[in-house]
């Protein structure tokens, strides 16, 4: 960096050496351009490390615009075109980290997300990027005879012809996410989607959720779905019961769809119709209702759900199974095929995989995340209003939003 009035001088100042920071700092470190990578973190890319259980779902195979939640549906195809999941896959290659499908496209690190964050290390050195951490930003202003901006930072000024803030999301403080996209964003009349959690866990009033207590640790494959019409999302996984709501992967794909105050509707036995099934079993059967149940579902789930229910049913779990009325077998099939729930609330930014929300992308040109109304400031990754599924895709929009700004600046 030129020292010239004081202040380092280069290209590109990228914040935040994230995931969709290091890509984008690389990529435009290969194209010649002086860059400097600042980050206030003491340790490199915490979240890509935590990712995926230790083992980085670092893409996945299928993504496409349709795995995306925004405001502007459509902002992410370009990106997401130009950079695909088999250029990851290629460049994962290229560093020889050995890698495999887990399930639905979704690849993992055979052995750990540090091969991740090591091959991104290796791109960004090769690319001649100069780092800055730790190291945080106070402010980032428009020069006042030039293009471009001063970043004042802890280590001293720089004078950077274009910023590209990839200070990701609100999830996780505690490894250092700060609300700083947003600041800027707005610092420059940018507008913003309203940031809330997203992939995260579902929690139920206290008093309301008591009766499922007992399943926590309960695991199943379950239909979850919210919202209205033929176009609702809805999800086949994994459930897990907490001690405070719901959680797995079904929850975590719901919750980045779920509205407050409004109900997640979830079959807790898919593919399987309940109600004819214990109606076919009835005749003459002298066995327990409790019996039959654990039968055709888990059984901790069958017999707390007798219980949980035995003010509706008072005794069903040891009345006969031959002598229950067709009713009343219909209604608790259909409690269990169509389970109706409001959540309370989320367990918050300090369990949640992604933000939803962020810098609202119509004020972001989609080849280049560039600021309409700000030439020389772009936005990437998480911080803008782009949102994947559970699955990979968040990294993959990382990628991508980084490759599409670092080709551009
Ligand atoms: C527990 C967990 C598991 C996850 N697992 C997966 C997974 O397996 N697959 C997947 O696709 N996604 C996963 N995600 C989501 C994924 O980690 C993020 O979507 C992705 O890291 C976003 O990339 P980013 O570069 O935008 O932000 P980040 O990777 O969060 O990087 C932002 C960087 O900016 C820095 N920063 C923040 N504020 C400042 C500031 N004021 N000044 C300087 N630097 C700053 C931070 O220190 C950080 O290094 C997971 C998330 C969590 C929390």
């Amino acid at each position: 960096m030129g020292a010239g009035t004081g202040a380092a001088t280069v290209d590109v100042a990228v914040i935040g050496a994230g995931a969709a920071g290091m890509m984008c700092a690389a990529t435009a470190g290969r194209r010649g351009r002086r860059v400097v990578l600042i980050d206030h973190a003491t340790k490199l890319a915490e979240k890509i490390r935590i990712s995926g259980g230790g083992r980085c779902n670092f893409t996945n195979r299928d993504a496409g615009p349709a795995n995306f939640l925004s405001a502007n549906p459509n902002f992410c195809r370009s990106a997401l075109a130009r950079y695909t999941s088999q250029d990851f896959i290629d460049l994962v290659t290229r560093h020889r980290i050995a890698w495999h499908e887990k399930h639905r496209g979704q690849l993992f690190c055979d052995e750990s997300s540090e091969e991740i964050i090591r091959m991104l290390r290796a791109e960004t050195d090769a690319a001649g990027v100069q780092w800055r951490m730790p190291c945080s930003v106070t402010a980032i202003a428009p020069q006042a005879d030039t293009p471009g901006f001063l970043v004042t930072t802890s280590s001293g000024p720089i004078h950077a012809a274009r910023v590209v803030v990839a200070t990701g999301g609100l999830p996780i403080p505690q490894i250092g996410a700060t609300d700083f996209g947003l600041k800027i964003a707005r610092q420059f009349g940018l507008k913003i989607i309203e940031p809330r959690p997203a992939l995260v866990p579902l929690t139920f009033d206290a008093a309301a959720w008591k009766p499922f207590v007992p399943l926590a640790g309960v695991a199943l494959e379950v239909d979850i779905r919210t919202g209205e019409g033929k176009k609702a999302p809805r999800f086949r996984e994994d459930l897990l019961f907490t001690h405070r709501g719901l959680s797995g992967p079904a929850v975590l794909q719901i919750s980045s769809f779920w509205e407050p105050n409004t109900p997640i509707t979830i079959d807790l036995a898919p593919g399987l119709d309940l109600a004819a099934a214990l109606l076919d079993a009835k005749p003459g059967n002298r066995q327990q209702v409790g019996t039959v149940l654990s039968g055709l579902l888990p059984r901790r789930l069958a017999e707390q759900w007798l219980v949980a229910h035995a003010g509706l049913w008072p005794g069903l779990a040891t009345q006969r199974l031959a002598d229950v009325p067709d009713k009343t077998l219909r209604a608790l099939a259909g409690s269990l095929s169509a389970w109706s729930v409001v959540p309370s609330g989320t367990e918050g930014y300090k369990k949640a995989e992604v933000m939803r929300g962020g810098v609202d992308t119509r004020g972001l040109d989609q080849q280049t995340m560039e600021a309409k109304t700000v030439p020389g400031l772009h936005f990437i990754g998480e911080t803008v209003d782009v949102t994947g599924w559970l699955g990979g895709y968040n990294f993959q929009w990382a990628w991508a939003s980084g490759v599409a700004a670092g080709q551009a600046v």
